[in-house]
């Protein structure tokens, strides 16, 4: 039995009465406390005005970016046009469970909401003598511009429309709203669409016949009558296509716009634009539904957009553009030419307009100039917004009758110049601080920076012929060869040239060192050419797979056009297109705000930056751009130079030990003075060179005119070529005698390499120089391997040592690229002083993915989503990371000192450098021309860390 007796409103008391047989009887008292009554109801509408405001900027999740920011502008005190944002989690319910569902859960706090405005704007939604109009936008939690449904001057039906323009004394403003109206809700939330080709915008087609009956030009030309003609024509094609009569009741027309716009989250263009930019299903839309302001009410009212500061260039200077009389669809279709907001924005433009200031003044006046007053309300408005947000704005106004409305505020899209200059001038300006300007640069962007660039006014007029991997950024323009003999011939007679290939190898490597710019059809991210042209901060578009190149006839041809060597082409590398013809590219200049960034990263950076440098010139190049060691010389690039290929073929001919010696003597002063070279620029930081790696047919020529040439150099008979090349070749040489497995069966050629490294070192450090040499073994997959180089490198070494009567400080380290020797680094670790993880072979044994097919299919696994990125490119965390991050823990487990980087293509992607943040190397190594991005994207990974 349960007695209950009420304390208060909120407390009850319980007793309950337990019997059992033989025994007393128990009391149990229990004390329930209720909890105070709460509303179970989740809010789906906030407002925005003057008078009341429930959201603000960080609600951007719930409230989507523009409604975030419209609320976060009333509560500056900006004037906005009144209004409500409908939440992302109704679309969510909308999505799931459907319209009806949604319009229960929203209805009254809708209605209450269009009340308010109502009441602030002074007028009534459905008042035919004086009705208040709406505009319904979407508004995600990430811009999506342009991927998502507007509705315009909504509430107007044939009463109304008389209202509005008996009230405005306007009639053809009235009826040109209308008209705007049946329109866009026809097209959205009705679904009128085209049943031909002819037919590609219903509406539009209309328009065009009644301008050719009226015989005017433009649709500003038609007057209130042919307005309203539009209006019942437009009804009319409606009713015939879809069966409906257009809604007049204005309620109907808003629950019919908001299901729309939420509809739209998931329409095709709005799929794609998420999927393109990861922007997850479950986010959905928010709808904000706001008064209009009319800037097409005369020539007091105006519409436009404006930037705080220049998105081109970052200069601190307020700009934009407006069109008097007009509504914001009429800025964006670019119809009209529109004017500048300041004086010195409108005298600029004059100027490259070559426009003389008599015309400027009287044709295309500045806001400041026509509209002082609302333009010192606008810049009042720009310098509130940019000091709340601390960033530069991008705004979008409406001057209705000479009042000001703020419609739209949000963080402005900026080229990389920019990027860096706002950053650093708004820390120069106090309103913000180093941490953030420095997480305010994309290090990608940093790119743009790096390299030539296409003049932007040449670009708009070309010809895209084709388009492939954005292999190595910067813009390149010059003649057709497809032969690097051909492009160093072209090159000394002054032309510049663009090497056009199937794919590069060594052979080409002056050749390409000589092109402006490299394309070829063949080949992925990390292809010689890509590499190579990355190494050199050359331009390369790679793995354009619809060129067909034709050696023979030395001609390529695109979808049946053929063109020749000689012909003009440009390339983007930093984009993948190929255009026709010579575009003019220019320097890109390195302003004092970018060397004051590189400086600032360096004080928050934890990990070094080294660059994969093999000449002295390109470490000269990446010391300018801060590179604070050599992560990776591959020793095999200074093969190709001058006379050394000869030596290189003769060692790879000889018949036995001796003679390979023979060569390899020959090429020692060479190595050596290679070496020198580098340790004179690096003075004093870590210079790591690895032994040979490539397996040896790429060093022997694979055409029969080049066999024949080989043969005449070596004097030996075109067979003997034949058969050794025949001897060389493999089926699957990434898999083949390379690596370590060289120098294994041929010690002689690592006992050379390492001779020539240390004698050069001894060679500085006579010369008062601080050597710091790193010799690395690549490809080991098991202890015996490296034990076996690391015992040649030791004992020549001290041979020399011995020789000279001096010693220098070296270490002995390993590649890690393979997965067994990430697998085993605990072993590996106890012999080798450090470890460099070769992530372009580790992700190609890893994934199976061969580095120069992975072309064939990348594209198609990419675009599904098997992979998210190109794992040449960024890591693959969750496989290959998993490798690098195990391989790490073991080699610190048995020294603990052991020096830790990386110096595949990784080294320079900034995802990939974060990761490696993470997992503790001690410096990632790239191309000379990404050591400023990874420098920055390793600052920012230990800022977030900080964090
Ligand atoms: C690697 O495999 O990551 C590496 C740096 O070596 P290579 O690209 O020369 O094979
Ligand atoms: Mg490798």
């Amino acid at each position: 039995m349960v007695t209950i007796f009420m304390l208060s409103d909120d407390i009850l008391l319980f007793f309950s009465h337990l019997h059992c047989l033989g025994c007393t009887p128990k009391y149990h008292i229990v004390y329930l406390v209720i909890p105070p009554p709460m509303s179970t109801q989740t809010k789906y509408v906030y407002v925005f005005s003057s008078s009341k405001t429930e959201g603000e900027a960080s609600m951007k999740n719930l409230l989507g970016g523009k409604g975030a920011n419209l609320a976060e502008m009333c509560r500056l005190g900006i004037v906005v046009p009144p209004g409500f944002t409908i939440t992302t989690e109704a679309c969510t319910e909308y999505t799931q469970k459907g319209k009806k569902h949604v319009l229960n859960l929203i209805k009254a706090e809708v209605q209450q909401s269009v009340a308010l405005i109502e009441s602030e704007m002074g007028k009534k939604f459905g008042d035919n003598a004086d009705p208040l109009l709406l505009s319904v936008r979407s508004g995600a939690r990430a811009s999506m511009p342009g991927m998502m449904d507007t509705i315009l001057n909504l509430g107007i039906n044939d009463e109304a429309v008389e209202g509005l323009a008996r009230k405005t004394g306007n009639e053809r403003f009235a009826w040109d709203s209308y008209r705007r109206f049946v329109q866009m809700y026809g097209d959205v939330v009705m679904g009128l669409k085209p049943v031909s080709k002819e037919d590609h915008d219903p509406f539009e087609v209309i328009i065009d016949m009644l301008k050719a009956e009226k015989r005017v030009k433009l649709d500003t030309d038609l007057e209130a009558d042919d307005l309203r003609e539009l209006v019942q024509r437009f009804k009319a094609l409606i009713r015939a296509r879809l069966g409906r009569d257009f809604p007049t009741d204005p309620w109907e027309q808003l629950w019919g716009s908001v299901m729309a716009v939420f509809e739209s989250w998931n329409n095709d263009r709005a799929r794609v634009y998420r999927e393109l930019n990861e922007i997850p299903e479950s986010w959905g839309t928010a709808v904000n539904v706001q008064a209009m302001v009319f800037g097409n009410l005369g020539n007091s009212s105006a519409t436009g957009v404006a930037f705080t500061r220049d998105a081109g260039t970052g200069e601190d200077l307020f700009n934009g553009e407006f069109l008097v009389n007009a509504q914001g669809e009429d800025v964006v279709a670019g119809i009209r030419t529109p004017q500048q907001i300041t004086l010195e924005g409108s005298h600029r433009w004059a100027q490259l307009a070559c426009i003389s200031e008599e015309e400027r003044r009287s044709q295309y006046p500045s806001l400041e100039e026509i509209m002082p007053e609302v333009y010192q309300q606008l810049v009042h408005a720009e310098t509130t917004l940019e000091n709340h947000y601390k960033d530069m704005q991008d705004v979008e106004f409406t001057i209705q009758e000479g009042k000001l409305w703020m419609l739209q505020t949000r963080n402005g899209k900026r080229t990389g110049a920019a990027m860096v200059r706002i950053a650093m001038e708004m820390l120069r300006q106090g309103m913000i601080d180093e941490k953030t300007a420095l997480m305010r640069v994309g290090p990608d962007r940093l790119d743009e920076l790096l390299h030539p660039i296409f003049d932007t006014e040449a670009l708009k007029d070309a010809r895209v012929l084709a388009r492939g991997l954005p292999a190595s950024p910067g813009a390149a323009t010059g003649q057709i060869v497809f032969f690097a003999d051909e492009a160093e011939e072209w090159a000394k007679k002054g032309h510049s040239v663009i090497l056009v290939r199937l794919e590069t190898s060594p052979e080409d490597l002056r050749g390409m060192s000589v092109a402006k710019g490299i394309l070829t059809a063949r080949g992925g991210m990390t292809s010689h050419a890509a590499v190579v042209a990355r190494g050199m901060g050359k331009c390369c578009v790679s793995g354009a797979g619809a060129i067909h190149v034709d050696y023979k006839n030395h001609t390529m041809t695109i979808e049946g056009q053929t063109w020749h060597e000689g012909d003009w082409i440009s390339l983007n590398g930093s984009t993948g297109e190929v255009y026709e013809g010579q575009i003019t590219t220019m320097e890109a200049a390195l302003s004092g705000d970018f060397g004051e960034l590189m400086q600032l990263a360096d004080k928050y950076r934890r990990m070094e930056v080294r660059a994969n440098a093999d000449t002295p010139e390109e470490a000269a190049i990446a010391r300018k751009f801060g590179a604070t060691g050599i992560g990776l010389c591959r020793t095999e690039h200074m093969f190709f130079e001058g006379e050394r290929i000869i030596a290189v073929r003769e060692m790879i001919l000889a018949d036995d030990e001796t003679g390979r010696r023979k060569a390899l003597a020959k090429l020692l002063p060479m190595q050596r003075g290679d070496f020198e070279g580098l340790f004179r620029e690096m003075n004093g930081l870590p210079v790591t060179i690895r032994l040979l790696d490539p397996p040896l047919h790429e060093f022997v020529p694979q055409d029969e005119d080049n066999q024949q040439a080989m043969a005449r150099e070596m004097k030996v008979s075109l067979g003997k070529i034949k058969m050794r090349v025949e001897e060389l070749h493999e089926f699957n040489p990434m898999m083949g005698h390379r690596g370590c497995r060289l120098g294994i069966t041929y010690p002689e050629i690592t006992e050379m390499q390492t001779r020539a490294i240390i004698e050069a070192a001894l060679n500085m450090k006579v010369k008062g120089m601080d050597v710091r040499a790193e010799i690395m073994v690549p490809l080991v997959g098991t202890v015996r391997e490296f034990n076996a180089q690391a015992e040649v490198i030791s004992r020549t070494a001290e041979s020399v040592f011995a020789e000279r009567g001096e010693r220098i400080q070296f270490l002995i380290g390993t590649m890690i690229e393979t997965p067994r020797a990430a697998l085993i680094a605990d072993s590996v670790g106890k012999q080798a002083e450090f470890f460099s993880f070769g992530t372009n072979d580790l992700t190609q044994l890893t994934l199976g993915f061969s580095r120069d097919d992975a072309g064939k299919f990348l594209p198609h696994y990419l675009k599904k989503g098997i992979y998210e990125r190109d794992p040449f490119q960024s890591i693959d965390q969750q496989g290959v990371g998993l490798l690098v991050q195990m391989a790490v823990q073991k080699g610190r487990a048995v020294r603990k000192d052991i020096e830790l980087g990386i110096c595949g293509e990784h080294g320079g992607d900034p995802a990939s450098v974060e990761f490696f943040h993470r997992t503790g190397l001690d410096y990632v190594s790239c191309s000379p021309f990404r050591v400023p991005i990874a420098r920055l994207a390793a600052t920012q990974a230990a800022i977030r860390e900080l964090k």
